[in-house]
């Protein structure tokens, strides 16, 4: 089955093609028979007549009927054949031909004599016709002719069937071609909505210079797109100010549960419930951060404003930053080391990244474990890589936990909304970069991001410096912030 439209049409166009092919093979053959037919028939009949005239005073003298016939008409010379029959008796029949094209005694005599018709008789068509004169003897006279035409037209058939392949070949490939002219437009609008991300709302597909229906399918494309990013925004938009509501009474009930535990004495259950209200109170501020963390990245994408990042320090101050959630879980950390690997980024927006994954790591790894992090330039790229020997990712799951909100297991013991990892991918998008996951249940993750080390293909998501360095502070604190809550 033949799935590709341009295989299909060129498919289609070399049927067509063989069909008229076979169709002017055909008709070409036919009326070549036919007119050769004809032909032969008058050359033949006007010769049997030419014979007769001359000669039909000269039957009794068969040697001045030989020399007037072969002066005449030359017949060994010539391919012909002529025979004359006075009474049923062979008084003359022409000698063999010079260039041995058929043997004239082999030819016998049509019976029964069909008049005026021209038959094949081995290589020679032969025509015969019966004279007489009034009170003379009946005369036969045969009029033959090596077959040209068939060896023509066997010619004219041979060079059709070595012609009509090679026709058809270069039809095909004509056909190829042009079909891939013709599909180039859409190949490059393919292009343009495979690279499609809300993170560049204003890319459209192209359209000018198409065919016009390929054009018309690009604009309502395009006006699609259009009203997806303003359904987007407008949900976007939407989820920040709810977040951002929920902000503040959120930090002051929970300044509130905080002062409350540590100044009153409380009832040991009161206490117990004061704690757990407060745990869920820091899951939930670090929602509603994450929320607002996702919701600037989508709309602050395309500005940009660049720092100089030295991604070996970030990590650095990061792991010191998080040394009491490390310590906690007696996890071992294998520090970055070598050279300073520099590129320009969003500095705030980097360290979430880290943050997040080391975060990850210390939370899905059993206490005694062991984290990993690389730092390195790799050709034109910098590669950043957390390893963990945690409970690992199982298959299915390694490509849905950058989705937003996506969760392997809500009961596999550490507290989160999945949104994390999807706020990593977002500032790896936004740097021109990408992460991935590689992973095995039971043994360990590793994480890698990979980021360009040129702004070349870049676009930081950053609106200004300052609202990036408080990103970054926002979320190593609520890292903090989650020990210090266990700690009331
Ligand atoms: P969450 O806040 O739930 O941790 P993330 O987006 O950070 O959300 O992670 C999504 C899911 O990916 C998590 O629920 C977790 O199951 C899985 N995951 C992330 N990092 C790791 C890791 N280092 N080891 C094992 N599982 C992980």
């Amino acid at each position: 089955m033949i799935r590709s439209l341009t295989s299909r049409l060129i498919f289609l166009y070399c049927v067509i093609l063989l069909m008229l092919g076979a169709a002017f093979l055909g008709i070409t053959v036919i009326s070549f028979r036919h007119y050769a037919g004809q032909v032969i028939t008058n050359i033949l009949a006007s010769r049997a007549q030419d014979i007769w005239r001359m000669s039909r005073d000269e039957f009794r003298h068969p040697d001045r009927l030989k020399s007037i016939i072969e002066r005449r008409f030359s017949p060994e010379s010539q391919d012909r054949f002529i025979r004359i029959e006075v009474d049923g008796k062979t008084v003359y029949r022409s000698g063999e031909p010079l260039n041995g094209h058929f043997s004239a005694k082999d030819i016998p005599p049509i019976l029964p004599l069909k008049e005026g018709e021209v038959l094949p008789i081995g290589e020679v068509m032969l025509y015969a016709k019966s004279f007489t004169q009034p009170g003379g003897p009946r005369v036969v006279i045969e009029t033959g002719q090596f077959q040209y035409a068939q060896t023509v037209e066997e010619r004219l058939i041979r060079s059709l069937f070595i012609g009509l392949p090679i026709l058809l070949l270069m039809a095909a490939i004509a056909g190829y071609l042009v079909m891939r002219r013709a599909l180039t437009p859409v190949e490059s609008m393919i292009r343009a909505a495979e690279s499609y991300t809300f993170n560049e709302p204003h890319k459209r597909l192209p359209t000018t210079g198409n065919e016009p229906r390929i054009e018309a399918l690009g604009l309502a494309l395009n006006r699609m797109l259009d009203r997806l990013n303003s359904a987007y925004s407008h949900v976007n938009r939407f989820t920040s100010d709810a977040a951002h509501e929920l902000r503040t009474p959120l930090t002051i009930i929970r300044g509130e549960l905080e002062l409350i535990a540590r100044k009153e004495k409380l009832p040991p259950d009161t206490d117990e419930a004061i704690k757990t209200v407060l745990e869920e109170m820091t899951r939930l501020s670090g929602l509603v951060d994450n929320l607002i963390a996702l919701s600037r990245m989508d709309s602050l994408w395309g500005k940009t404003a660049h720092d100089t990042v030295d991604l070996l320090d970030l990590a650095l101050e990061t792991i010191d930053q998080m040394h009491l959630l490390l310590e906690e879980k007696h996890l071992t950390v294998t520090k970055p080391r070598g050279p300073a690997v520099l590129l320009p980024g969003d500095r705030g927006r980097l360290k979430q990244v880290l943050v997040n994954l080391l975060g990850n790591a210390i939370k899905y790894t059993a206490p005694g474990g062991r984290i990993t992090i690389q730092i390195r330039a790799e050709g034109m790229m910098a590669v950043v890589m957390v390893e963990d020997t945690g409970i690992g990712i199982d298959p299915e799951h390694q490509q849905r936990v950058f989705d937003r909100f996506y969760r392997v297991s809500p009961d596999r013991g550490a507290d989160g909304a999945g949104l994390g990892l999807a706020i990593v991918k977002s500032i790896c998008q936004a740097h021109g970069g990408t992460v991935s996951v590689r992973s095995k249940p039971s043994v360990g993750s590793c994480f890698v991001v990979e980021v360009p080390l040129s702004a070349t293909g870049a676009s930081s998501p950053v609106a200004s410096t300052m609202e990036s360095r408080r990103f970054a502070e926002m979320s190593t604190s609520r890292e903090l912030s989650k020990t210090r809550a266990k700690a009331v």
